[in-house]
């Protein structure tokens, strides 16, 4: 069977994982990391970069690189979002077209869903290395909060990637899959899951294999970048007066105070006290003094980095008590809180969740892996259809209708179990009137204004005499994983109009093929590379192992053991499979041999 993989496209870091022998496990990067950066570009030649060699770029070239795409993902453009993007990363923003955001990097307009897919592009060779095969099928995980638009995007880079989706599901749900199915938690649980970019708070029932989200929601502009950039507006303090300003409006400058500000927050989770250098600080633009250059030294304790983070943490706190609120719970009915996102290996953060719930979070998972594990369960689940679990997630925005006057009328409302389907009649208002729109909204304010448009559906060929004569049915209909169709049916003729809300800033099929394209054709060469590197290694692997088949044999012959025997059984039977596979230049074979000989390593030092 086609492995199957589950993929956590974080804001920061990014991380894929599968199901091997019935336990879900991280498929590690090529270059051998648990997790890969979430940043792409184009590299000074061209040539696409994602992950580690894009982190590595944008220290070189910050111009040339896109990270924390996801931020603005499925957004629609606005000179609004473009102002606020200026705080949060080092490119600007551009419109697309269809009114999606595009940004500016390495001197050409980017599409998002591009910079993802190069990205998941990058995971999909990693886990295509891992097993030595193609692997298409994949669920991908997005924040809980994530609209319809955010969810098509992240369905749209992964088609560019050449993926397909076999399901989207919301991260905190995924997390606590991982860790109800491998820890069997049964209770009531919150998933506290602060990435680097947005922090999302569900609450979830788990019982016997079932995981039924009661609430869910969250702060889409919170996030750990926000606790860097305390940092570095504090670096940036200790910059003298007369080059502030300078350091200020200087991208590669403002860059560096991010990165140390970053590793800085890293430390701090392991050490109480960290010492900071950051040079080179001032203009770089063309025609700058070199020697105008400065320097800031200094040091950075916990406490005083807690003291700059506590408003943040407690911001967290006041969205779990809104979660809670809506699920008409208090922290003292929470049996477990599940720790998700880099950023929870913040001690303030488990501190401050522990006094408020009064129990500490449960352990057990790498909290920056454990959506990746979570998602690769439910794909193998989807698949092997093996009915360990059963997801019900809830809708995670209200979603309605506009009427007369500028108000809404909700017809699915925020938190209601997916799927759902609702239905109203409206009446189209004026006599002789031969057409109706009727706008979709997402929000939960009463006024449409206040509240996103989705999309609209519009029916012609009315015949309204009296008002009443023609009620117009609308259906919403809301998937399991969140994306919405609307129908309308014109009562008096029966002729039907619908909408697909998702498709509202996805790119041009022409364009996404052409993408897609680009996309293939470079991994395609991306896969030559990997598969002759790894042809390159695998007899040494061999090697090696036959090495320690060797010494082990001898050290059974000294002091027999049953158990012993079937070491050097089984490592002899891996090598003679691996020199077959070698033989044959079978990718998939080495692949699983070299993944069965660490297996057995490992377990044999353990
Ligand atoms: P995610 O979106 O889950 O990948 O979250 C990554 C965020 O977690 C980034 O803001 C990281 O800086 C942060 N992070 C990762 N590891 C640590 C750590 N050991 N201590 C503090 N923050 C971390």
């Amino acid at each position: 069977m086609e492995p199957v993989i589950g993929i956590d496209l974080g804001t920061t870091y990014s991380a894929v994982a599968t199901v091997e022998h019935g336990k879900p496990v991280l498929i590690p990067s090529r270059l051998g990391h648990r997790l890969t950066p979430s940043i792409a570009g184009f590299a000074l030649n061209n040539a696409r970069v994602a992950g580690e060699a894009a982190r590595l770029l944008a220290d070189e070239a910050p111009d040339r690189v896109a990270p924390a795409a996801k931020r603005f993902l499925g957004r629609r453009y606005s000179p609004e979002l473009a102002a606020a993007a200026k705080h949060l990363v080092p490119y600007p923003l551009v419109q697309g077209p269809q009114g999606e955001v595009r940004v500016k990097i390495a001197g050409r307009t980017v599409p998002l869903t591009q910079v993802s897919a190069m990205l998941l592009g990058e995971l999909k060779l990693d886990a295509e290395a891992h097993f030595g095969r193609p692997v298409t099928r994949c669920v991908i995980t997005v924040p809980a909060n994530f609209d319809d638009g955010q969810r098509s995007a992240t369905r749209e880079a992964a088609r560019i990637a050449g993926l397909e989706v076999l399901r989207i599901v919301n991260e905190p749900t995924a997390a606590a899959v991982a860790y109800g199915l491998v820890a069997k938690f049964a209770g009531r649980a919150l998933v506290f899951d602060l990435g680097g970019g947005t922090f999302d708070v569900s609450v979830l029932e788990v019982a016997q294999g079932v995981f039924e989200v009661k609430a869910t929601g969250g702060d889409q502009t919170l996030g750990g970048e926000d606790f860097d950039t305390r940092i570095a507006q504090w670096l940036l303090a200790q910059v003298p007066d007369a080059q502030r300003d300078a350091v200020t409006r200087d991208r590669l400058s403002m860059q560096r105070l991010k990165h140390t500000a970053e590793r800085a927050k890293r430390t701090l989770s392991e050490k109480a006290e960290v010492f900071l250098s950051v040079s080179d600080l001032g203009d770089h633009g063309e025609g700058a003094s070199p020697s105008k250059l400065v320097q800031v030294d200094t040091a950075l304790t916990r406490d005083f980095f807690e003291q700059l983070a506590m408003p943040l943490a407690k911001r967290c706190i006041e969205v779990c008590d809104q979660v809670l609120e809506e699920a008409k719970l208090t922290p003292k009915d929470i049996d477990a809180v599940m720790l998700v996102g880099g950023m929870t290996r913040v001690p303030l953060l488990g501190r401050m969740v522990t006094e408020h719930f009064g129990k500490a979070p449960v352990g057990g998972f790498n909290p920056d892996e454990v959506v990746a594990l979570g998602a690769a369960v439910h794909a193998d689940e989807l698949v092997a259809r093996a009915g360990q679990s059963l997801l019900i997630d809830v809708a995670t925005h209200s979603l309605s209708v506009g009427v007369a006057g500028g108000g809404t009328r909700k017809l699915i409302a925020r938190n209601t179990p997916v799927p759902a389907v609702a239905k109203d009649t409206f009446l189209p208002g004026r006599t002789g009137q031969t057409g109706a729109r009727i706008p979709v909204y997402q929000g939960e304010a009463d006024l449409a204004a206040d509240c996103t448009l989705l999309g609209e559906v519009v029916l012609t060929d009315l015949k309204v005499d009296r008002r009443s004569d023609v009620p117009i049915e609308v259906t919403f209909e809301l998937t399991a994983e969140g994306t919405l169709s609307v129908r309308a049916i014109d009562g008096s003729t029966g002729i039907a109009e619908a909408i697909r809300i998702d498709a509202r800033t996805t790119l041009q099929p022409a364009e996404v093929e052409r993408l897609q394209t680009e996309q293939l054709t470079w991994a395609g060469e991306q896969g030559q590379k990997d598969k002759a590197a790894a042809l390159q290694a695998f007899p040494r692997i061999l090697d090696k192992a036959e090495r320690l088949a060797l010494l082990l044999e001898k050290t059974a012959q000294e002091s027999p053991s049953p158990e012993a025997d079937e070491v050097v059984g089984q490592l002899q039977a891996l090598i003679a499979r691996g020199r077959a596979g070698l033989e044959g230049e079978d990718a998939a074979v080495m692949a699983e041999v070299t993944r069965s000989l660490e297996a057995l390593l490992s377990a044999a030092a353990g």
